[in-house]
Formats: C-alpha cells, sequence, structure tokens
C-alpha cells in the first residue's frame, strides 16, 4: 500500500492498470472503488498485511460502476459489511451491472456479454447510500457530479486537504492530464462539460489529483485542469 498523502493510500496490490484508495479518518477507513474481480482478493489480503481490521471499513465509496472498479465489491462488501455508497444516477446500473450505458457504437454488445464471461462477471449490489452532487459526507469529501464516462459518475473533493479523487473523469497517463473520453465513455461532451464544472466551480479547491487511471498529480492540480478547460474550450477559465 502507497501513501499518496497522510490518510490517503493507493492498494498497489492490484497493480498499475486501475487504481483504488483507502481513505483514513476520525471514525475508520473509507475504500474507494475495488478494482477488477480478481482485484477483491488482493485488497483483502492487503488490508489484512497492513493490520487494517475488515471492520474498520465503514463505508465503500464507488465513483462509477465498471467492471474495473466495481468488480471487487459484491466480495469487499459481503466480508467488511461496509456501507455501499454510489450516485443516485448509477444505483440502477449497480443492480444490473449488464445495463451500463455503452460508449462508441462497437462496445455496445460488451457489457451484456461480460456479463456472461466468469472473470468479468459483476454481482448485482444494491448500495445503502444514494448520492448527490454538492453532499458533504463524514470522511470530509464533497461529492462533486462529474457525468460523461459514466452518467452517475462522481469525483470526490476534500477542500480541506486539497486533495481530488478523480475517478475516470480525467486521466494521466504518462503525466499527461486529459478528459476521458475513450470508447468506454457513454457521453463524451458531457465528459468535457464535468472537466468544465471541476475547472470553474472547484478551480481553487485542490493541489492534489488522484485517478482510476494514470499517476497522481501531487502539486499544482486545479491549475492543470483549468489549463486543460481552456486548452479544450478556447476560453480563459
Ligand atoms: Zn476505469
Amino acid at each position: 500500500m502507497k501513501q499518496i498523502i497522510p490518510g490517503l493510500w493507493e492498494i498497489d496490490e492490484i497493480g498499475d492498470a486501475v487504481h483504488c484508495y483507502l481513505w483514513e479518518w476520525s471514525e475508520g477507513l473509507t475504500l474507494i472503488d475495488t478494482g477488477r474481480r480478481s482485484d477483491g482478493p488482493k485488497i483483502l489480503e492487503a488490508l489484512r498485511r497492513h493490520r487494517m481490521a475488515l471492520h474498520n471499513i465503514r463505508r465503500i465509496i464507488i465513483t462509477h460502476v465498471d467492471a474495473d472498479h466495481t468488480g471487487g465489491l459484491a466480495l469487499l462488501q459481503r466480508v467488511t459489511a461496509a456501507r455501499v455508497a454510489c450516485h443516485t444516477t448509477e444505483k440502477a446500473v449497480m443492480e444490473q451491472p449488464a445495463r451500463r450505458k455503452p460508449g462508441a457504437w462497437y462496445t455496445w454488445p460488451l457489457f451484456p456479454l461480460a456479463q456472461l464471461v466468469p472473470g468479468l462477471y459483476q454481482h448485482p449490489v444494491t448500495p445503502h447510500e444514494l448520492l448527490v452532487d454538492g453532499q458533504t459526507l463524514p470522511e470530509g469529501f464533497t461529492v462533486v457530479h462529474t457525468p460523461g464516462h459514466t452518467p452517475g459518475h462522481i469525483s470526490l473533493l476534500h477542500t480541506e486537504r486539497r486533495l481530488l479523487i478523480a475517478g475516470d473523469a480525467l486521466v494521466n497517463r504518462r503525466n499527461r492530464l486529459s478528459v476521458n473520453i475513450s470508447a468506454f465513455t457513454a457521453d463524451p461532451f458531457n465528459a468535457r462539460r464535468s472537466l468544465l464544472k471541476l475547472a470553474k466551480k472547484h478551480g481553487d479547491d485542490f493541489d492534489v489529483i488522484v485517478f482510476g487511471h494514470g499517476m497522481p498529480v501531487l502539486h499544482n492540480g486545479a491549475k492543470r485542469v483549468k489549463g486543460l478547460a481552456s486548452q479544450i474550450f478556447s476560453t480563459d477559465v
């Protein structure tokens, strides 16, 4: 497990393809995303190895429902008995993963088909808590609805710690910050609008950014987000 800033750990035991995080706060631990299905046991093992009691995992917050972020969810929820939280709009897909809104036309059959492949199958999970934009959480985060990659995608902002957990709203591959408009992004137009929202509404609120995919940004995060928004929208943000 790798500490990014005090209180925030990346569970790097699952490798580098996708990231999930552990947040330590006054009342316990919160897991943010759960990796692929095969990552569930690895996350449990990492927690045990670092002597983090499973009953201390109070909550699992999901940035969005996708096989690489919610694959381990059913197992981790069952073992920890943590409460599961996601955006209101994401609930239907968490309960029926085959209904994941596709991106490019050739991805349309993939989500229902993935449910037939044992390694990709996602167990339906019913969330205990539904989140909305602007909601403040006991962990200190504010929920920022950043739709695009999926309709109910959220990022988590901790203004006090100047931290943004971007999920898949942004990616930082090879230290190149970009909006996630991959073939799997359901609505690229909205994904860009979410970037503008992060830049305009929260452009003074964070320095550190961590991602579902890519290396963390440790300094000047908001400045880089504003720079990217200016570039895409050809206007000062
Ligand atoms: Zn992802």
